[in-house]
C-alpha cells in the first residue's frame, strides 16, 4: 500500500521583468482610481487568508500570491506565508493509495476530526461511477452537513471489480452504511447481469420482459431473497446486502421524465415545444428524453409547455408533478401513494414503457425509506454538482501536477467552512476557522 507523499511543485510563471515591462506599456489611468500617496494598506494574517479563500485557490497560487505580496511588501511582518505551502498536511494520514484509488482510511477518525461524534447510521455512502471515473462520498442523512468525500480514482471505472476494490478499501463491513447509487451501479455491487436482463429488480424477480403472459405492470412478484450465480439474471459476486441499496430520487425523476418524452412522440405539439424551448439540445437527446433536474422544475413550472398537451398527455404530466413535489422532493406527503398510484395510471393510459425505475414505484413503494425527504432528488443534484466541481478543479490541477488527494483535501476545506457557517454564521468568520482547521 502506497502512502502518500506530498509533491514538490515549481510552478512555470512569467517573470517579474516581463510581468512589470508590460504594465509600464499600459498607459491609459483608470478614472476612477485616484492616487493620494497615503501607505498600501498592508494585509495582516486575516486578511491575507480572507483574500485566499476567496479567490478560492488552490495551495500553490496561494503561496505564490502570499510570496508576492511580501516580495512586494504589503505583508504585515509578522504573517506567515508557509502555512499556505502545508495547510493540508493534516488530513494527508487519512488517505492512501490503492491500485490508482484514493481513498480514506480512517473514516471514523476523519468525520471525528471535524469535531462530530461519528455514527455510520447517521451518514450513507454515495457511489458515482462512470467511464471517465470513481467517486464516493459521504451524504449526511439529516442534510446537516456538506457531503465529506471519500475516495476517488481516474483509472477505476464503472466495473464489478472497480466496487470490490472501493468496498474493500473502505472497510465497508466496518460501517454497513445505506448505499444510495445509480442502478447500474446496483448491479454491480449485487452481482447483477447488467442492461437488458430479463430479472433486473434487485428486490424481486420482476420479469421485464412481457413472455409467458406476464404482464410488467402487475404489482405482486416473489421476492428476491438470494443472489445465486447463473440464475434469475445473477452473474455472481454479490458485494452488499440488496437491502442497503437506496434508491435515489432523481434518477427516478429523470427516467419518468423519459418515459414521458418517449411516449407523447416526436410528433406532439408538447415535442415541438421541448425543441423550441430547448434550442440548444441535440435532437437525439431530446427523443430520448435526457434532462436534468434543473431542466425538468424549469418545465414543471412553465404553464405554456401544459397548455401544448392533448389531456391524455396533461393528466399525466400534472400526475408527474404531483409525485416530484409530493414524494420525489423534500417534502412526502400523507398521500403519496395515491398520488404514485395516479402517476402509473396516467403514465399507463399515455402509452408508456415499464421500465425498472417505474416498477420499483409499482412494487416497492414501501422500500422507500421514511425520511426520503431528507435523501430529496435535490440533495443528489447537489453532490453531483459538487463532483462536477472537484473535476474541474481536477483540470486546473493536472496542470499543476497535483495529486487527487489535494482535490480531496480542498473538498475537505469546504467541508470544514460549511461546519464553521453552522457554528458561527458568519461567511467572514469562516475563513480563518477552516485555515487554522487546514493548517
Ligand atoms: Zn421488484
Amino acid at each position: 500500500m502506497e502512502e502518500i507523499v506530498p509533491e514538490q511543485i515549481i510552478p512555470e510563471f512569467p517573470s517579474t521583468e516581463e510581468s512589470s515591462s508590460q504594465s509600464s506599456c499600459n498607459t491609459a489611468a483608470d478614472p476612477e482610481y485616484v492616487y493620494d500617496g497615503s501607505d498600501p494598506l498592508l494585509l495582516n494574517q486575516n486578511r491575507l487568508s480572507d483574500l485566499i479563500r476567496d479567490l478560492d485557490l488552490p495551495k500553490d497560487k496561494a503561496l505564490l500570491l502570499s510570496s508576492r505580496l511580501r516580495e512586494w511588501k504589503l505583508l504585515t511582518p509578522d504573517t506567515i506565508i508557509s502555512k499556505y505551502n502545508i495547510r493540508d498536511t493534516s488530513y494527508r494520514d487519512f488517505f492512501k493509495k490503492l491500485n490508482d484509488l484514493i481513498y480514506c482510511c480512517n473514516v471514523r477518525g476523519l468525520v471525528e476530526k471535524f469535531g462530530i461524534k461519528y455514527d455510520p447510521t447517521d451518514w450513507r455512502l454515495f457511489i458515482d461511477a462512470s467511464s471517465k471515473s470513481l467517486k464516493a462520498a459521504l451524504l449526511h442523512n439529516e442534510g446537516k452537513h456538506a457531503s465529506l468525500p471519500l475516495a476517488h480514482s481516474f483509472k477505476l471505472k464503472e466495473s464489478p471489480e472497480s466496487m470490490n476494490i472501493l468496498i474493500e478499501a473502505l472497510d465497508y463491513k466496518a460501517h454497513n452504511w445505506k448505499i444510495i447509487c445509480d442502478l447500474k451501479v446496483t448491479g454491480y455491487l449485487l452481482g447483477q447481469m447488467q442492461a437488458n436482463s430479463l430479472y433486473p429488480c434487485f428486490l424481486c424477480l420482476w420479469k421485464r420482459t412481457p413472455t409467458g403472459g406476464s404482464d410488467p405492470w402487475k404489482l405482486e412478484w416473489d421476492e428476491r431473497t438470494e443472489f445465486v450465480r447463473n440464475e434469475h439474471s445473477i452473474r455472481g459476486g454479490q458485494i452488499v446486502h440488496n437491502k442497503n441499496i437506496l434508491i435515489p430520487p432523481l434518477h427516478l425523476k429523470l427516467g419518468l421524465m423519459t418515459q414521458f418524452v418517449k411516449a407523447v412522440g416526436t410528433e406532439s405539439e408538447c415535442y415541438k415545444y421541448l425543441q423550441e424551448a430547448f434550442p440548444d439540445r441535440t435532437e437525439a437527446k431530446l427523443k430520448e428524453g435526457i434532462f436534468t433536474g434543473p431542466d425538468i422544475r424549469y418545465l414543471l413550472k412553465d404553464d405554456l409547455f401544459e397548455n401544448s398537451m392533448t389531456p391524455i398527455q396533461a393528466d399525466a404530466w400534472k400526475s408527474f408533478r404531483d409525485v416530484c413535489e409530493g414524494f420525489l422532493g423534500i417534502h412526502k406527503v400523507p398521500d403519496y401513494k395515491t398520488k404514485v398510484e395516479n402517476m402509473i395510471k396516467c403514465f399507463k393510459e399515455l402509452g408508456t414503457n415499464c421500465p425498472l425505475k417505474l416498477h420499483l414505484l409499482i412494487s416497492h413503494i414501501d422500500y422507500f425509506p421514511v425520511n426520503l425527504g431528507k435523501m430529496s432528488d435535490e440533495q443528489g443534484e447537489r453532490i453531483h454538482q459538487e463532483l462536477k466541481d472537484m473535476e474541474k478543479r481536477n483540470e486546473i490541477w493536472k496542470v499543476w501536477k497535483r495529486k487527487i488527494v489535494g482535490i480531496l483535501t480542498q473538498f475537505l476545506i469546504d467541508f470544514s467552512a460549511s461546519l464553521s457557517k453552522q457554528r458561527h454564521g458568519n461567511d467572514k468568520e469562516e475563513a480563518f476557522w477552516v485555515l487554522e482547521l487546514g493548517c
